[in-house]
């Protein structure tokens, strides 16, 4: 119940109005959002490469509204390239396919990302396009494979195991070769689309990730890239550590060597855990947004935990 408010008012306009006004909103978000800007970003990701670990950058936005907004943020990301590439960050870059235009036509969000995914083969970097809710999932499977049709390989999903029907998506793509990051889900989805159980969602994400472990152990358990930027083709992006733990043993008794099974964690989430993984030999990375859209991403933040709300709620009325 809560859980839903939060992520209505994630998308609600007026609430976003009155959230974003208040100071401590910001301050509160500085936990999770690496800066407003793209140098604030690399000196974020300098911080994590520098203890160990690997980042992945988002330049933070979603659901535009026109064209131009679109073109925009694409342009944005080749920029963001560019500076990975110029700066040798042990980092790629994650985004989202409505920050493109998906939601205002399917061709311009194609030619969006096929223009930055292009631009990140040039310099042998990877990109994830994250999964929005369920009304996207169909049409970002659709791109992916246009871009694989295109020759292009450097890029990759994400999967929930929330959803039902992520069993079968998985399948499929793995025997097409796609990488994949494994998360739970943080959008609000129906019962006929999603498991409305918490204890359900998690078993369905160890189900999913014994079926990632043993399709990569069967296409040779590739390594992550040394420059930490090419990811292997599993990816764990949790940080409960009851998953993690059973990811590991599943893969430890599959002969799946530590460098072919990745951890992903947001930025500001469990960074003990983060530094514990990297020292235990797990190629570790790190979701890093920035960017003043970070309204969304906040409130999907604040919606995942209710102890961050009570922090964000304590400290507004003292
Ligand atoms: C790298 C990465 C990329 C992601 N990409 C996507 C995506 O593309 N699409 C998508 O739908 N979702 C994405 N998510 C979000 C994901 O779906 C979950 O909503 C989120 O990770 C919380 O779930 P959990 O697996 O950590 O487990 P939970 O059971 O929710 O949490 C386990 C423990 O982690 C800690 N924790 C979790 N969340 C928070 C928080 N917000 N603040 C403080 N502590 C917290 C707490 O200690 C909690 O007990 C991503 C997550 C990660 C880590």
């Amino acid at each position: 119940m809560f859980r839903s408010v939060l992520l209505y008012l994630a998308k609600a306009r007026w609430a976003r109005r009155i959230i974003t006004g208040w100071k401590l909103s910001r301050l509160v978000a500085s936990r999770f959002i690496a800066g407003d800007t793209l140098d604030d970003a690399v000196r974020a990701v300098r911080a994590l490469n520098a203890a160990g670990l690997n980042a992945t950058l988002d330049h933070l936005g979603e659901a535009v509204t026109t064209e131009a907004e679109a073109r925009s943020a694409a342009d944005d990301y080749l920029v963001l390239i560019d500076k990975i590439c110029e700066t040798g960050l042990r980092s790629n870059a994650s985004l989202k396919l409505s920050q493109l235009g998906l939601n205002l036509s399917r061709d311009l969000c194609l030619e969006n990302i096929r223009r930055i995914v292009r631009k990140a083969a040039a310099c042998g970097l990877f990109v994830r396009i994250d999964m929005e809710d369920t009304s996207t999932v169909d049409w970002t499977l659709e791109i992916w494979r246009a871009l694989q049709r295109d020759g292009l390989s450097n890029v990759g999903l994400v999967f929930q195991s929330y959803l039902y029907r992520t069993e079968s998506d998985i399948r499929a793509v793995l025997s097409e070769g796609c990488r994949i990051r494994m998360c739970k889900g943080a959008y609000k989805e129906p019962p006929n689309l999603a498991y409305p159980k918490k204890s359900d969602v998690d078993a369905s994400y160890d189900r999913l990730a014994r079926i990632m472990i043993d399709a990569a152990r069967a296409a040779g358990s590739v390594p992550a890239s040394a420059d930490g930027r090419i990811p292997p083709v599993t990816a764990l992006a949790t940080h409960d550590e009851a998953r993690i733990a059973a990811g590991r043993a599943y893969a430890e008794q599959a002969g799946l060597p530590k460098p072919a099974l990745e951890f992903q964690m947001l930025n500001g989430i469990r960074s003990d855990l983060q530094r514990s993984l990297a020292q235990a030999g797990y190629p570790v990375r790190v979701y890093v947004p920035y960017g003043t859209e970070w309204y969304p991403y906040f409130m999907r933040r604040l919606a995942e935990r209710p102890a961050n709300v009570w922090f964000f709620v304590s400290n507004f009325f003292r």
